[in-house]
Protein backbone atom coordinates (compact mmCIF):
# COMPACT_ATOMS: atom_id res chain seq x y z
CA UNK A 1 0.00 0.00 0.00
CA UNK A 2 1.36 3.40 -0.96
CA UNK A 3 1.11 6.29 1.47
CA UNK A 4 -0.74 9.42 0.51
CA UNK A 5 0.75 12.86 1.14
CA UNK A 6 -1.50 15.08 3.25
CA UNK A 7 -0.85 18.81 3.14
CA UNK A 8 -1.72 21.10 6.06
CA UNK A 9 -0.58 24.63 5.22
CA UNK A 10 3.19 24.49 4.83
CA UNK A 11 3.42 20.98 6.28
CA UNK A 12 3.30 17.68 4.38
CA UNK A 13 2.53 14.46 6.24
CA UNK A 14 3.66 11.29 4.51
CA UNK A 15 6.46 13.05 2.64
CA UNK A 16 10.17 12.64 3.14
CA UNK A 17 10.21 14.80 6.31
CA UNK A 18 9.23 13.64 9.78
CA UNK A 19 6.68 16.19 11.02
CA UNK A 20 7.31 17.33 14.59
CA UNK A 21 4.20 18.79 16.25
CA UNK A 22 4.63 20.34 19.69
CA UNK A 23 2.87 22.57 22.18
CA UNK A 24 1.03 22.53 25.46
CA UNK A 25 -1.58 19.95 26.38
CA UNK A 26 -3.93 22.87 27.10
CA UNK A 27 -3.61 26.48 26.05
CA UNK A 28 -3.69 28.03 29.54
CA UNK A 29 -3.04 31.66 28.66
CA UNK A 30 -1.46 33.74 25.92
CA UNK A 31 1.89 34.16 27.61
CA UNK A 32 2.62 30.43 28.05
CA UNK A 33 1.32 29.61 24.58
CA UNK A 34 3.51 32.23 22.87
CA UNK A 35 6.60 31.29 24.85
CA UNK A 36 6.11 27.58 24.15
CA UNK A 37 5.45 28.25 20.47
CA UNK A 38 8.59 30.37 20.11
CA UNK A 39 10.78 27.69 21.67
CA UNK A 40 9.37 24.68 19.86
CA UNK A 41 9.48 26.36 16.45
CA UNK A 42 13.07 27.47 17.06
CA UNK A 43 13.85 23.83 17.85
CA UNK A 44 12.37 22.53 14.61
CA UNK A 45 8.67 21.90 15.32
CA UNK A 46 6.75 22.39 12.08
CA UNK A 47 3.31 22.61 13.63
CA UNK A 48 1.78 23.75 16.94
CA UNK A 49 -0.69 21.87 19.09
CA UNK A 50 -2.77 23.24 21.97
CA UNK A 51 -5.93 22.00 23.65
CA UNK A 52 -8.98 24.26 23.67
CA UNK A 53 -11.83 22.00 24.77
CA UNK A 54 -10.30 19.31 26.95
CA UNK A 55 -11.72 15.80 27.34
CA UNK A 56 -10.91 15.41 31.06
CA UNK A 57 -11.67 12.25 32.99
CA UNK A 58 -12.99 14.30 35.91
CA UNK A 59 -15.58 17.04 35.36
CA UNK A 60 -13.85 18.94 38.20
CA UNK A 61 -10.54 19.18 36.32
CA UNK A 62 -9.63 22.15 34.09
CA UNK A 63 -11.84 21.90 31.00
CA UNK A 64 -9.91 24.22 28.68
CA UNK A 65 -10.45 27.82 27.58
CA UNK A 66 -12.59 26.84 24.58
CA UNK A 67 -12.77 29.38 21.77
CA UNK A 68 -10.44 31.78 23.62
CA UNK A 69 -7.74 29.12 23.39
CA UNK A 70 -8.30 28.79 19.63
CA UNK A 71 -7.69 32.52 19.18
CA UNK A 72 -4.46 32.36 21.18
CA UNK A 73 -3.28 29.31 19.25
CA UNK A 74 -3.98 31.05 15.92
CA UNK A 75 -2.05 34.09 17.09
CA UNK A 76 0.92 31.87 18.00
CA UNK A 77 0.73 30.07 14.65
CA UNK A 78 0.68 33.38 12.78
CA UNK A 79 3.52 34.82 14.84
CA UNK A 80 5.81 31.85 14.18
CA UNK A 81 4.45 30.98 10.75
CA UNK A 82 3.36 27.39 11.40
CA UNK A 83 -0.02 25.64 11.07
CA UNK A 84 -1.95 24.73 14.23
CA UNK A 85 -4.04 21.78 15.38
CA UNK A 86 -6.61 21.55 18.19
CA UNK A 87 -9.23 19.07 19.31
CA UNK A 88 -12.96 19.37 18.78
CA UNK A 89 -15.21 17.28 20.99
CA UNK A 90 -18.56 17.85 19.30
CA UNK A 91 -19.96 18.60 15.86
CA UNK A 92 -21.06 22.06 17.08
CA UNK A 93 -17.43 23.02 17.68
CA UNK A 94 -16.29 22.29 14.11
CA UNK A 95 -17.40 25.58 12.59
CA UNK A 96 -15.77 27.88 15.12
CA UNK A 97 -12.62 25.77 15.36
CA UNK A 98 -12.25 25.75 11.56
CA UNK A 99 -12.04 29.56 11.62
CA UNK A 100 -8.89 29.40 13.72
CA UNK A 101 -7.05 26.11 13.17
CA UNK A 102 -5.53 24.40 10.14
CA UNK A 103 -6.29 20.86 11.32
CA UNK A 104 -8.98 19.41 13.59
CA UNK A 105 -8.04 16.74 16.11
CA UNK A 106 -10.38 13.92 17.05
CA UNK A 107 -9.27 12.67 20.45
CA UNK A 108 -9.03 9.09 21.67
CA UNK A 109 -12.31 9.37 23.58
CA UNK A 110 -14.19 10.57 20.53
CA UNK A 111 -12.82 8.12 17.99
CA UNK A 112 -16.13 6.26 18.23
CA UNK A 113 -18.25 9.43 17.89
CA UNK A 114 -19.55 8.64 14.42
CA UNK A 115 -21.64 11.80 14.11
CA UNK A 116 -18.53 13.87 14.81
CA UNK A 117 -16.49 11.86 12.28
CA UNK A 118 -19.13 12.28 9.59
CA UNK A 119 -19.44 16.02 10.19
CA UNK A 120 -15.68 16.45 10.11
CA UNK A 121 -15.69 14.51 6.86
CA UNK A 122 -18.23 16.94 5.46
CA UNK A 123 -16.26 19.96 6.68
CA UNK A 124 -13.35 19.04 4.39
CA UNK A 125 -10.89 20.14 7.07
CA UNK A 126 -7.63 18.19 7.54
CA UNK A 127 -8.05 15.82 10.46
CA UNK A 128 -5.73 14.23 13.00
CA UNK A 129 -7.56 11.09 14.08
CA UNK A 130 -6.26 9.63 17.33
CA UNK A 131 -6.74 5.98 18.09
CA UNK A 132 -9.19 5.23 20.90
CA UNK A 133 -7.41 3.62 23.83
CA UNK A 134 -9.87 0.71 23.68
CA UNK A 135 -9.97 0.44 19.90
CA UNK A 136 -8.47 -2.26 17.71
CA UNK A 137 -6.50 -1.19 14.66
CA UNK A 138 -9.44 -2.25 12.51
CA UNK A 139 -11.91 -0.12 14.50
CA UNK A 140 -9.55 2.84 14.21
CA UNK A 141 -9.27 2.43 10.45
CA UNK A 142 -13.04 2.12 10.13
CA UNK A 143 -13.36 5.38 12.08
CA UNK A 144 -11.07 6.93 9.47
CA UNK A 145 -13.35 5.54 6.76
CA UNK A 146 -16.25 7.55 8.21
CA UNK A 147 -14.28 10.70 7.34
CA UNK A 148 -13.01 9.43 3.97
CA UNK A 149 -16.52 8.33 2.99
CA UNK A 150 -17.68 11.96 3.03
CA UNK A 151 -15.03 12.82 0.45
CA UNK A 152 -12.48 14.20 2.90
CA UNK A 153 -9.15 12.52 2.14
CA UNK A 154 -7.03 14.72 4.41
CA UNK A 155 -6.75 12.28 7.27
CA UNK A 156 -3.64 11.67 9.35
CA UNK A 157 -3.73 8.88 11.94
CA UNK A 158 -2.19 9.14 15.41
CA UNK A 159 -1.25 6.16 17.58
CA UNK A 160 -1.36 7.28 21.23
CA UNK A 161 -1.32 4.05 23.20
CA UNK A 162 -3.96 1.58 24.26
CA UNK A 163 -5.19 0.39 27.64
CA UNK A 164 -3.50 -2.83 28.81
CA UNK A 165 -2.83 -4.51 32.16
CA UNK A 166 0.40 -2.53 32.53
CA UNK A 167 0.28 0.07 35.31
CA UNK A 168 3.74 1.64 35.10
CA UNK A 169 2.66 3.60 32.05
CA UNK A 170 -0.59 5.47 31.39
CA UNK A 171 -1.20 3.39 28.24
CA UNK A 172 0.88 0.99 26.16
CA UNK A 173 2.26 2.34 22.91
CA UNK A 174 1.23 -0.16 20.25
CA UNK A 175 4.20 0.11 17.95
CA UNK A 176 2.95 -2.55 15.54
CA UNK A 177 -0.09 -0.36 14.87
CA UNK A 178 2.16 2.11 13.04
CA UNK A 179 3.12 -0.10 10.07
CA UNK A 180 -0.22 -1.94 10.23
CA UNK A 181 -2.30 1.23 9.88
CA UNK A 182 0.12 2.84 7.47
CA UNK A 183 0.11 -0.14 5.15
CA UNK A 184 -3.62 -0.80 5.35
CA UNK A 185 -5.25 2.50 4.47
CA UNK A 186 -2.28 4.28 2.95
CA UNK A 187 -2.67 7.24 5.30
CA UNK A 188 0.25 8.82 7.15
CA UNK A 189 0.60 7.75 10.79
CA UNK A 190 2.15 9.84 13.55
CA UNK A 191 2.84 8.85 17.15
CA UNK A 192 2.03 10.63 20.42
CA UNK A 193 4.40 9.10 22.97
CA UNK A 194 3.29 11.52 25.74
CA UNK A 195 -0.26 10.21 26.18
CA UNK A 196 0.99 6.65 25.67
CA UNK A 197 3.61 6.82 28.41
CA UNK A 198 2.07 9.38 30.75
CA UNK A 199 5.62 10.11 31.93
CA UNK A 200 8.26 12.28 30.40
CA UNK A 201 11.21 9.91 30.81
CA UNK A 202 9.81 7.60 28.12
CA UNK A 203 9.14 10.27 25.50
CA UNK A 204 12.51 9.99 23.76
CA UNK A 205 12.79 6.17 23.66
CA UNK A 206 9.21 5.80 22.44
CA UNK A 207 9.81 8.48 19.81
CA UNK A 208 12.86 6.62 18.55
CA UNK A 209 10.84 3.40 18.40
CA UNK A 210 8.12 5.22 16.45
CA UNK A 211 10.62 6.46 13.88
CA UNK A 212 12.08 2.98 13.60
CA UNK A 213 8.60 1.65 12.87
CA UNK A 214 8.13 4.16 10.06
CA UNK A 215 6.03 6.89 11.72
CA UNK A 216 5.51 10.02 9.63
CA UNK A 217 5.61 12.36 12.60
CA UNK A 218 5.57 12.87 16.36
CA UNK A 219 3.34 14.94 18.61
CA UNK A 220 4.92 16.15 21.86
CA UNK A 221 3.48 18.04 24.83
CA UNK A 222 5.61 20.94 26.03
CA UNK A 223 5.01 23.37 28.91
CA UNK A 224 7.15 26.22 30.29
CA UNK A 225 6.59 24.93 33.84
CA UNK A 226 5.30 21.34 33.67
CA UNK A 227 4.91 21.01 37.45
CA UNK A 228 2.31 23.79 37.36
CA UNK A 229 0.51 22.63 34.19
CA UNK A 230 -3.28 22.52 34.39
CA UNK A 231 -3.27 19.21 32.48
CA UNK A 232 -0.75 16.46 31.73
CA UNK A 233 2.28 18.11 33.35
CA UNK A 234 3.89 14.77 34.19
CA UNK A 235 4.11 13.79 30.55
CA UNK A 236 5.14 17.22 29.25
CA UNK A 237 8.69 18.33 28.48
CA UNK A 238 9.95 21.67 29.79
CA UNK A 239 11.29 24.12 27.20
CA UNK A 240 14.85 23.14 28.09
CA UNK A 241 14.04 19.43 27.87
CA UNK A 242 12.39 19.95 24.48
CA UNK A 243 15.58 21.56 23.17
CA UNK A 244 17.57 18.45 24.10
CA UNK A 245 14.82 16.18 22.78
CA UNK A 246 14.71 17.93 19.42
CA UNK A 247 18.48 17.61 19.01
CA UNK A 248 18.30 13.87 19.61
CA UNK A 249 15.29 13.38 17.39
CA UNK A 250 16.91 15.51 14.70
CA UNK A 251 19.82 13.09 14.63
CA UNK A 252 17.51 10.06 14.62
CA UNK A 253 15.62 11.41 11.62
CA UNK A 254 18.80 10.83 9.61
CA UNK A 255 19.34 7.40 11.15
CA UNK A 256 19.72 4.41 8.83
CA UNK A 257 17.34 2.38 11.05
CA UNK A 258 14.43 4.52 9.90
CA UNK A 259 12.34 2.66 7.34
CA UNK A 260 13.16 4.16 4.01
CA UNK A 261 10.48 2.90 1.70
CA UNK A 262 8.45 5.98 0.92
CA UNK A 263 6.45 5.25 -2.16
CA UNK A 264 3.64 7.72 -2.76
CA UNK A 265 0.27 7.59 -4.34
C1 LIG B 1 -4.59 15.42 23.60
O1 LIG B 1 -3.89 15.20 22.59
O2 LIG B 1 -4.60 16.49 24.17
C2 LIG B 1 -5.42 14.34 24.15
C3 LIG B 1 -6.38 14.59 25.03
O3 LIG B 1 -5.07 13.11 23.71
P1 LIG B 1 -5.91 11.75 23.69
O4 LIG B 1 -7.21 12.06 23.04
O5 LIG B 1 -5.03 10.85 22.91
O6 LIG B 1 -6.06 11.31 25.13
MN1 LIG C 1 -2.66 16.02 27.09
Amino acid sequence: MLVREIRVGSVIFGGSEIVLIAGPCSVENEEMAMLTAKTVVECGAKMLRGGSWKPRTSPYSFQGLGADALKILRKAGNEYNVPVVSEVMSAEQIEIASEYVDMLQVGARNMHNFTLLTEIGRSGMPVLLKRGFMATVEEWLLAAEYILKEGNESVVLCERGIRTFETWTRATLDISAVPLARNSLGLPVIVDPCHAAGRRDLILPLSLAALGAGADGLMIEVHPDPDKALSDGGQSLSLEQFKLYSEKIGAARQSPCRLKEKTRR
